[in-house]
């Protein structure tokens, strides 16, 4: 079969960035059609956001129920089955996939299976098994999205060898893991691992984890995970990967100019993804790369170099997080009705979910300093938070950076129990330009984690209540 199919809206690609897209284009009158190669949901759905926290909270249903007895709970003969945590990951995902596949079809988007690629700037072929369709569009967004960047090391071809996609499909236990990469995937695969009881070795290239947040969070986490047990390397390079007599890995690696290595079952290499251009010709439309040869180039309202084409989420090789894809999805989509707004991306929040989690947005101490900012900082720590204490989990603090002449919070890291749900209270603290004193003239409900951000502005001032 062959179609010639019109559309206001083209989205390529059924990610965070493009299903959202695409959706809210119909909600607001635009014949939409969207083009997905494999599953609805993109990266985000099946084989990132997801599903790793499935298995966080799997893993942490597990450390929680091993601790139990500090509940004053007992709980015997405590068992991790790898092959029904990942059943039920899968479960999770099926349904929400199901559900954008229903919200699609609720707000009338033509769905087209199939990959996309560019025959000019004003048509794309759709080519799946006999049937091709031309679809020709007002407007294009790109937003296919990225894959696992491959690490050229010899040895990486071992079946012991995981990377993010895999280690979500594993069916079978196992006792210990060297895991690669001290970023934020390979962090939050740290901690699931280390909740369920296995060996966990951690290789970073970089001086310190995860080296895009605060710098106390960077080592209190460092602290927390060699706590938990995880056997944490900085500094340190893979240089191989070798097979031992038991079908083990040995991970070689070169750390202050020592070659060492170490043994485990498996390895995981989380060295970071690049944006997915495969296929789809963007040369044919005039689509410009970015100045570092990676991603596709756009200006401040995500336009590529042909003006009707845009381009979202990681395939712009910028900011590699769901709600930033997103947003810039429905930026795009009001660029076009003519009615954008400007993205604040000094005010993205960022969460990594390992345990505790951490949450940020805003500047950073390093670089408020870097700006030469007039700055005040606090730091509250959750050991003197009701609730915290009352979930067990008083590791960690809320930190604060206010502008001294402004009055203003411009920046927030948090370490701790339920960072994730309290960053967006401080996103729009930061983003509304909140000051100090507003923040403490709001009535925080006790008892919450909440209140740590309440004390936190305190400690900017007169100090906090419940501290010191
Ligand atoms: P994607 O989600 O990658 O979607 C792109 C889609 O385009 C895919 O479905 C692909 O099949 C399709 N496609 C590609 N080429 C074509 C073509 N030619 N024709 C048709 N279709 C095509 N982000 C967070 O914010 N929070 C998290 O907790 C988080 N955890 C993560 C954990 C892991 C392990 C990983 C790998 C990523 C995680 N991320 C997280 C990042 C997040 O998944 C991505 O930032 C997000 O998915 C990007 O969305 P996107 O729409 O740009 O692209």
């Amino acid at each position: 079969k062959k179609e010639q199919v019109e559309a206001d809206v083209l989205v390529i690609g059924a990610g965070p960035g493009g299903y959202v897209a695409a959706i809210y284009a119909a909600k607001q009158g635009l014949k939409t059609v969207i083009v997905e190669k494999d599953q609805l949901g993109g990266t985000c759905l099946n084989v990132g956001c997801i599903p790793t926290k499935a298995l966080i909270r799997s893993s942490e249903v597990f450390h929680n129920a091993t601790k139990a007895a500090d509940f004053g709970i007992t709980i015997e003969n405590i068992q991790m089955d790898m092959a029904k945590v990942t059943e039920q990951k899968d479960k999770i995902k099926d349904t929400l996939v199901s559900g954008i596949d229903y919200l699609l079809d609720k707000n009338g988007v033509r769905l087209i299976r199939g990959s996309a690629s560019f025959i000019d700037d004003k048509q794309v072929l759709v080519k799946q098994g006999k049937d091709e369709y031309t679809i020709q569009a007002s407007h294009t967004l790109i937003a296919t999205g990225s894959t696992i960047s491959n690490l050229n090391l010899p040895g990486i071809e071992h079946d012991f060898v995981l990377n993010s996609t895999t280690a979500l499909q594993q069916k079978e236990n196992f006792s210990s893991i060297t895991i690669i990469g001290g970023g934020v995937i390979g962090m939050e695969f740290a901690f699931i691992y280390a909740n369920f009881g296995i060996k966990v070795n951690l290789i970073e290239y970089c001086d310190r984890l995860l080296t895009m947040v605060d710098e106390d969070v960077s080592e209190e986490i460092n602290t927390i995970a060699k706590e938990r047990g995880i056997h944490v390397h900085t500094g340190a390079k893979v240089t191989r990967i070798e097979q031992d007599q038991d079908g083990h890995a040995v991970i070689v690696f070169e750390q202050g100019n020592q070659e060492r290595f170490m043994t485990s079952e498996k390895v995981l290499v989380a060295i970071g993804r690049e944006p997915n251009l495969k296929g789809l010709d963007i040369d044919k439309a005039g689509i410009l790369i970015n100045d570092n040869g990676k991603g596709i180039a756009v200006n401040e309202h995500l336009q590529t170099s042909a003006a009707h084409i845009y381009a979202i989420g990681d395939v712009t090789n910028r900011i590699q997080l769901a709600h930033v894809a997103s947003h810039e999805g429905t930026s795009a989509i009001d660029h076009i009705l003519g009615k954008a707004a400007a993205i604040h991306y000094d005010m993205v929040p960022n969460v990594i979910f390992t345990s505790p989690e951490i949450a940020s947005v805003g500047l950073t101490e390093q670089q408020a300093l870097q700006q030469n900012l007039p700055i005040t900082i606090s730091k509250f720590p959750f050991q003197a938070n009701g609730k915290a204490l009352t979930m067990r989990e008083d590791k960690g603090f809320v930190k604060l950076i206010k502008h001294n002449d402004l009055g203003t919070i411009i920046g927030a890291s948090i370490i701790g129990p339920e960072a994730s749900a309290l960053i967006s209270t401080l996103t729009l603290i930061i983003q509304n330009g909140i000051t100090e004193e507003e923040v403490i003239h709001t009535i925080f409900a006790h008892p919450t984690t909440g209140e740590s951000i309440h004390e936190a502005a305190l400690e900017l001032g007169i100090g906090a209540l419940h501290y010191h």
